[in-house]
């Protein structure tokens, strides 16, 4: 069975010089079951020797390309070159650091052949220092209280995907975070394996503390350029009303207090001056939905709903 299927590879690098060689060797271990198999590095502006080694094991084996860009440009892009090179019917990503274990490729793999299209791993007993773990706890859980994707690890490097999926996500920035995310909401199905994962023993991490913050305006991202964006009014609508109740209230209960209770207006202006303010802020979330709707309309970018078109006019 595993026979049938074509696998590409996908490995991102920046800077790996340490890990490229034995990365090769236990991906062409753990790959040695089946026939059909390609790996595509994709060296994201490395300026040590990890190009020079890529090219030595692509002279040694025409499975192995190199895709070398200019200068670095982030993991999401080389993941997203690394998709729409691909030619497997099952796609994998590997960090090239090693700390994601090539021989879990096979279990990944099993998981698609049983019917799902996006197989993230979770690095459940994860060998990072604290300043790691802890912040991508807190990354993880609200990944999944904002999108509704029950797993337990976004960003495991290691993951599979049916090449459907690969082909009609975009990633960029720091997006490469939320793919299952992103899948989940085009309507795949995702699911989760525990795999096994070992410290970065060459090299070091390309991430610093800073990555928490850049996170939380991916998700921004992700949830406005996947399930609001084509409805902004209604997300900045909500907003822009929630205002106006407010507001609303502030200047009805000077009304109320003056007629049931002759307190003068005097008494309230500050709440009524507030109540005014608010009015304008309600105001304006209002019409920057119904800007962001306008942009859409003219722009013509609402996301692409159609996966093909079939009639006996083709045939
Ligand atoms: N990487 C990349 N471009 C970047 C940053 C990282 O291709 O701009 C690669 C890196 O070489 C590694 C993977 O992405 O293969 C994950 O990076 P890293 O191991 O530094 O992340 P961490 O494991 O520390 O989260
Ligand atoms: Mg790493």
């Amino acid at each position: 069975m595993t026979e049938n299927h074509s696998i590409s590879i996908i490995v991102p690098v920046l800077n790996e010089e340490g890990s490229l060689e034995k990365l090769y060797l236990e991906s062409t271990n753990s790959l040695k079951i089946y026939s059909n198999w390609e790996l595509i590095f994709i060296d994201d502006g490395s300026d040590d020797e990890s190009n020079n080694i890529m090219r030595k094991l692509a002279d040694n084996d025409d499975r192995v390309s190199v895709i070398q860009f200019f200068k670095n440009f982030g993991k999401a892009d080389a993941l997203s070159e690394g998709f729409k090179q691909a030619k497997g019917d099952i796609i994998i990503t590997i960090d090239a650091d090693l700390q994601d274990d090539p021989a879990e490729i096979p279990r990944l793999i099993t998981k698609i052949q049983e019917g799902w299209d996006v197989v993230s791993g979770w690095k459940k007993d994860r060998k990072d220092p604290a300043s790691k773990r802890i912040p991508s706890k807190l990354f993880n859980l609200v990944t999944r209280i904002f999108t509704g994707i029950k797993i337990h690890d976004f960003n495991c490097g290691l993951k599979a995907y049916r090449r459907k999926v690969v082909k009609s996500i975009d990633i960029y920035g720091g997006l490469h975070r939320y793919i299952p995310a992103i899948a989940g909401q085009k309507g795949f199905s995702v699911t989760e394996i525990e795999v096994n994962h070992r410290p970065r023993e060459f090299g070091e991490t390309k991430y610093g503390g800073n990555r928490l913050f850049h996170g939380f305006f991916d998700l921004f991202t992700m949830l406005f350029t996947g399930k609001y964006f084509d409805r902004p009014l209604h997300f900045f609508g909500s907003i822009g009303l929630f205002f106006i109740i407010i507001s609303t209230g502030c200047e009805i209960f000077p009304i109320y207090d003056k007629l049931v209770n002759g307190i003068p207006f005097q008494i309230h202006f500050a709440l009524i001056v507030f109540g005014a303010m608010v009015f304008g802020l309600g105001l304006w979330f209002f019409s920057i939905g119904l800007l962001g709707e306008l942009l859409i309309k003219a722009s013509g970018t609402s996301e692409k709903k159609i996966h093909s078109v079939y009639s006996k006019k083709q045939k």
